[in-house]
């Protein structure tokens, strides 16, 4: 695997692979890699010819109170772990090169930034686009997976690749999750064991919203309603919002007649988790849990309890 630090030499590598014909797919992350990771890069091994993950923790999405400092790092677990799945290149650019003094220019979408997490993140948004641009003009991706678990931050890239035309094709992920439905994150090694199994408890309350729209249910608020009852009684657990929103247009809706979703962000202590669960008219199939993906080299990585 290509360890590439500079933004012109990812540039050059990407020039070789285009040159020989080779279609490039991207990963890009902010570390502490875990199985939903591992995910997207099978999913880019299968559609390309090689693929680059990125790990950068970018500091333009985090806001001045949030955990940019703390942010778990471990960057020779994840060097292993992307190494046992065959990963060809590991772009890690440095942030005084990819920001450097004077950096002014930032790419902002507009309106499906502004509900859900865009309330109690203003700015989170405009750092994602903006890191996801700089790193398509560095990766040169033929093809790019991101997670539906960060189901806004999907939508927000495609709206921009759409406007932007960027030349890349975008590929959504299923949420991989822990054996009792957690959604796998980063952030779950901040919760104490305590908290870590109250956690579960936003996986039940999109289940149960689930269940009542399998069972017929399509007002919009009691869907919200069943997930958020289910929530406001969890222990050591505060809603930040519960809310359904069409699933391409991320604005609220009434009833559910097309595609939606049923979107969490809940503190757990104080580390905030996000989820959400597509709501199709069109074929109602359970969230099931996803059972971790067996890799085998995997496992051996683990070397901060990350996993
Ligand atoms: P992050 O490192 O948190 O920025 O995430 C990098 C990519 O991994 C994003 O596209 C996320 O949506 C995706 N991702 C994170 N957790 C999961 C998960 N549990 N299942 C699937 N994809 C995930």
């Amino acid at each position: 695997m290509q360890v590439i630090e500079s933004v012109l030499e990812m540039q050059r590598w990407a020039d070789q692979q285009r040159g020989h014909g080779r279609r490039i797919g991207f990963v890009p992350t902010m570390g502490y890699l875990h199985r939903g990771h591992l995910s997207l890069v099978e999913i880019a091994r299968s559609r390309a010819d090689s693929v680059v993950v990125s790990i950068f923790v970018n500091p333009l999405q985090f806001g001045a109170n949030e955990d940019f400092q703390r942010y778990p790092r471990d960057l020779e677990g994840d060097r292993c772990k992307l190494e046992s799945v065959a990963v060809d290149a590991l772009f890690l650019p440095r942030s005084d090169e990819f920001y450097p003094p004077g950096f002014q220019t930032q790419v902002e979408v507009e309106r499906v930034t502004r509900g859900l997490c865009g309330v109690s993140r203003p700015t989170h948004f405009r750092g994602v686009t903006t890191v996801v641009a700089k790193l398509f003009l560095a990766v040169k991706p033929h093809v790019a997976v991101f997670g539906l678990k960060d189901f806004q931050q999907l939508v927000t890239i495609r709206r921009m690749v759409r406007d932007l035309n960027f030349d890349v094709e975008i590929v959504p992920a299923p949420i991989v999750r822990e054996p009792d439905g957690l959604a796998m994150s980063s952030r779950n090694a901040y919760l104490s064991p305590e908290e870590r199994h109250a956690a579960r408890g936003i996986f039940e309350a999109l289940t149960r919203a689930h269940a009542a729209f399998a069972a017929g249910e399509r007002a919009a608020q009691r869907l919200r309603d069943v997930a958020a009852d289910h929530l406001s009684a969890a222990p050591l657990t505060r809603i930040d919002y519960v809310e359904v929103v069409d699933a391409e247009t991320l604005e609220p809706v009434q009833t559910v007649e097309r595609p939606a979703v049923v979107a969490v962000a809940a503190f757990v202590g104080s580390t905030r988790l996000i989820d959400n669960c597509l709501l199709d008219p069109a074929g109602v199939a359970q969230p099931a849990t996803q059972q971790p993906i067996a890799v085998s080299h995997f496992e051996q990585c683990v070397t901060e309890g990350n996993g």
